[in-house]
């Protein structure tokens, strides 16, 4: 199936053309709907970042669309190509154009970091080692760890590893990097860092970055466009700004972090007083 794309007139409106697409998407796990058909578009060289509540879908989301989990309904275009229709190598194919810096991205600390980031160049290329070596070089400096290249992982920090992770989603210089949760369990300052350089491989680079993060202050930080998830669907898509003006109550008790408004403190599906007392639930 084709995405449906309007008739691009000019070189600058046809390189806008989204390098994902996301329609209709939707995913359970049992009885809990937990994706309720989602759209999305994201565009070249854009940052956008998908919030929402803790549980509210967005690791989810983002799995379906790293195709690591495969959704019940709807599609995913990823350059023009439904990765949820795709056999096992054309997907190995479109693998290779994007990158991924997840919580779960360990490390391994049985090779150096220069190997680390090595590793996809000799997996996924046939380059010679001297041009492997350069990439390196070339990628880890951008992270800012050039002189690190020969250190086993387990000499860095949490948010120096986490670097490393990055020079290494971006070894096969992908189109699209996608972050869940980068800066978590990094303390203020780290994250920043983090922020500032997935800021700078958009620019530099001009990749695409979907970015999942319940941090307001690293979402405004990075974001071009926002789209806040709840109960299954997005319902709101728009720009930093936007957001931060926003009037609907429930994004701005979400913008703002403040404990009262239309998400509620306590989400029990019981009764509490029944529960407590230990009563039965009536029918
Ligand atoms: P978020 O990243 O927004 O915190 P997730 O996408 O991780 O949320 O999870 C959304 C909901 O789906 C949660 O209720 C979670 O428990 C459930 N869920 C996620 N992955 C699985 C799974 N593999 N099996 C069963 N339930 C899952
Ligand atoms: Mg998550």
């Amino acid at each position: 199936m084709q995405p449906e794309t309007p008739i691009q007139a000019t070189p600058a409106a046809a390189a806008k053309k989204p390098v994902i697409r996301v329609r209709g998407l939707t995913k359970s796990f049992g009885d809990h709907q937990v994706l309720r058909g989602i759209d999305l578009d994201i565009l070249p060289g854009e940052t956008v970042v998908i919030m929402g509540g803790s549980g509210s879908g967005k690791s989810t989301l983002l799995r379906c669309m790293i195709g690591s989990i495969q959704p019940d309904g709807g599609s995913i275009f990823m350059f023009d190509q439904d990765i949820t229709e795709m056999t096992e190598e054309q997907f190995d194919e479109t693998r290779k154009r994007f990158g991924i810096l997840f919580q779960s991205g360990a490390l391994f600390n049985s090779m150096s970091v220069g190997d680390n980031v090595a590793l996809p160049l000799r997996r996924h290329t046939s380059l010679d080692e001297e041009i492997i070596q350069l990439q390196v070089k070339i990628k880890l400096e951008m992270v800012g760890l050039r002189d690190f290249a020969d250190l086993s992982p387990t000499m860095l920090s949490g948010g120096m590893k986490k670097r490393v992770a990055l020079a290494r989603a971006i070894a096969l210089d992908p189109k699209i990097i996608f972050y869940d949760e980068p800066s978590a369990g990094l303390d203020p300052i780290t994250s920043g860092v983090i922020d500032k350089l997935m800021r700078d491989l958009s620019r530099n680079l001009g990749v695409a970055s979907v970015v999942v993060t319940h941090e307001m202050d690293s979402a405004f930080a990075v974001a071009d466009r926002m789209a806040m998830l709840n109960e299954g669907q997005i319902i709101k898509v728009g720009t930093a700004a936007e957001f931060r003006e926003t009037d609907d109550p429930l994004i701005r008790q979400f913008v703002t972090g403040a404990p009262d408004g239309p998400i509620p403190l306590r989400r029990s599906k019981t009764d509490y007083i029944q529960d407590i007392l230990g009563l039965e639930e009536e029918s």
